[in-house]
């Protein structure tokens, strides 16, 4: 019960570089989580981006 909840946690962080990104706004070309950054939104699948405003 508590592994599954935290495996599902997991799904919304990704490491890149050493930094934990928040994945948590979808891509609307392929609809997987997309990792935030500082100022932009980047799918690691499709590599689309978007920039914060
Ligand atoms: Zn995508």
């Amino acid at each position: 019960m508590a592994k599954g909840t935290k495996a599902m946690v997991r799904m919304y962080y990704k490491v890149e570089d050493g930094k934990i990104i928040r994945l948590k706004r979808k891509c609307p070309k392929c609809d997987s989580y997309m990792a935030e950054h500082k100022d932009r939104f980047h799918c690691g699948k499709c590599g689309y981006t978007e920039f914060k405003k």
